[in-house]
């Protein structure tokens, strides 16, 4: 599929797009590029909330994970439970290689040798096969929660993967996601209830303690804070 690269009514947008309510960027970005858009979602806290707000509009994005095949279980069981709560099937996106033929070409447990190629292998790579042809992906990126998205924008043009970035959360703190949860009765990983504010795969992730920084869990020890989705 070809698609331009600027939609003719985009021209004009994208920088009035910054400070627009969240459900008001949602709904632009699904009348903007209909079923072309793709929802990426982690099922974290984040994404339940653009799941929440993009759910009552038509068409649909493409609701889609990574599954890493290292996800918690909880992770899975939220994954069915927002299936059957959204009546929204939610598209696997797979690694080429099963766990077990990374530990054969790589050695075993490669996350703890070199997360970045274990994150390449198993995040990177299909993600930019899974985005080939779509025209917009939407992220619950926000910009508190790393360096590296301190400078995102509420409408981008993503070079890496050739397609427009739409991140309705941006400006967001954690305690509206939290507080967005719970006022609208959001379904969420019980995860979140146990120390675990940021849950990414199951041996990358480890619970936080009160006042530590929310992503402290993830590759705790290690100079690593992005899997290399959103760079
Ligand atoms: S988060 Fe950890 S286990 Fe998951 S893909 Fe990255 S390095 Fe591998």
């Amino acid at each position: 599929m070809s698609w331009p690269e600027i939609p003719p009514h985009l021209d004009a947008q994208p920088e009035g797009l910054e400070g627009w309510p969240a459900d008001a960027v949602v709904a632009w970005a699904i009348a903007a590029f209909g079923s072309h858009l793709a929802l990426a979602s982690s099922f974290g806290a984040e994404d339940m909330v653009l799941i929440d707000l993009a759910a009552p509009h038509r068409p649909r994005p493409n609701l889609f994970y990574l599954d890493t095949g290292l996800l918690f279980p909880e992770t899975y069981d939220l994954i069915r439970q927002v299936e059957r709560h959204y009546q929204w099937p939610a598209t696997r996106v797979a690694p080429e290689l099963t766990l077990v033929d990374q530990a054969r070409n790589f050695g075993p447990s490669l996350w703890e040798r070199d997360p970045d190629t274990c994150c390449r292998l198993r995040k990177v790579e299909p993600l930019q096969r899974h985005l080939r042809g779509k025209a917009a992906w939407m992220t619950g990126i926000r910009r508190a929660q790393t360096p590296a998205r301190r400078k995102a924008r509420v409408l981008e043009w993503d070079s890496r993967f050739g397609l427009w970035k739409v991140n309705p959360l941006v400006d967001w703190s954690w305690e509206a996601v939290l507080a967005y949860l719970q006022q609208h009765a959001v379904p969420h990983n019980p995860l979140h209830h146990s120390g675990y504010p940021s849950i990414g795969c199951l041996p990358c992730t480890t619970a936080v303690a009160t006042g530590e920084d929310p992503r402290a869990g993830r590759w705790r020890g290690q100079v690593k804070t992005e899997c290399g989705l959103h760079q």
